[in-house]
């Protein structure tokens, strides 16, 4: 069976973070395997702790499943600290990984921090150059070019920065109002996707399916573009199924059909 690998961060209310990742690797078919780069403790209303894992255990974790049978994709999420931010090139280059998806995981939705604020330069300069896709949202798309991102335009201005700078990008368009749009740029150009907004409370995981979805159709021969699009069917499917189990929002379902008491 093929398989891909998802490296990040525990999402214990288990909406996002690598149990949203094991979820789309399953349910599109392929075998996951997953290194723990982060332990998050956290609930539907936030936050409250965020724990890196030793480098040498994310570095183990990697090595052990990599020698045993290549991956065809590998996603990149959350990696809080900047010597995990440094594993990661060290680790592309050396294993040789392909079709590696970094979702540049900055901040949760309800605002606390997941990445240390000194590791997002290493993340731009020395990891971003060495991955072949890069999925930030809004947020994320500002915080790495250093500009503000909030219309389509902007969006499509990050994405040909991002795209300077060596990954394919896509700037998924989640907070844009209006439309859901994402922009992407590869080595064609920028070309905008759209699709009308769906209304839902249950969010939470979104990007990590996104980013997920996107390396597993990578890892199944798509090319960048048909690979986005399957991405988007596949999110929106997840935000579609998903539902809410604590007080405050609820989380995608990359698991389809939800049935409900
Ligand atoms: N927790 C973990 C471990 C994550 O990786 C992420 C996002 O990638 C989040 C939380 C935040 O998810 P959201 O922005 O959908 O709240």
């Amino acid at each position: 069976m093929n398989s891909v690998l998802t490296i990040a961060g525990s999402d214990s209310s288990g909406g996002a973070g690598i149990q949203a990742d094991i979820k789309t690797i399953h349910r599109m078919g392929l075998h996951a395997l997953s290194a723990v780069t982060a332990v998050t403790a956290q609930n539907s209303i936030g936050v409250t702790a965020a724990y890196s894992v030793p480098t040498g255990i994310i570095r183990e974790q990697v090595e052990g499943v990599v020698k045993d049978a290549s991956p065809r994709a590998v996603k990149i999420g959350m990696l809080k600290s900047t010597d995990s931010v440094r594993l990661m090139v060290e680790l592309i280059q050396r294993l040789g990984l392909k079709n590696v998806v970094l979702d540049p995981v900055i901040k949760a939705s309800t605002g606390e921090l997941l990445l240390d604020p000194q590791a997002l330069d290493v993340l731009r300069d020395e990891l971003l150059p060495r991955v072949h896709a890069v999925t930030p949202n809004l947020p994320e798309a500002s915080a790495l070019t250093g500009r503000p991102v909030r219309s389509g335009r902007d969006a499509e201005e990050a994405a040909r920065a991002l795209k300077a700078l060596g990954p394919d990008a896509v700037v998924t368009g989640g907070h844009l109002e209006g439309r859901c749009v994402d922009v992407i740029c590869d080595g064609d150009g920028t070309h905008s996707y759209s699709g009308s907004r769906l209304i839902t409370a249950f969010t939470h995981g979104s990007g990590c399916v996104f980013s997920t979805a996107l390396a597993t159709a990578l890892g199944m021969g798509f090319g960048f573009r048909r690979a986005v699009i399957r991405a988007r069917s596949i999110t929106r499917k997840a935000l579609m199924n998903g539902y809410q189990w604590g007080a405050g929002p609820g989380v995608v379902n990359p698991l389809g059909t939800r049935s409900q008491p």
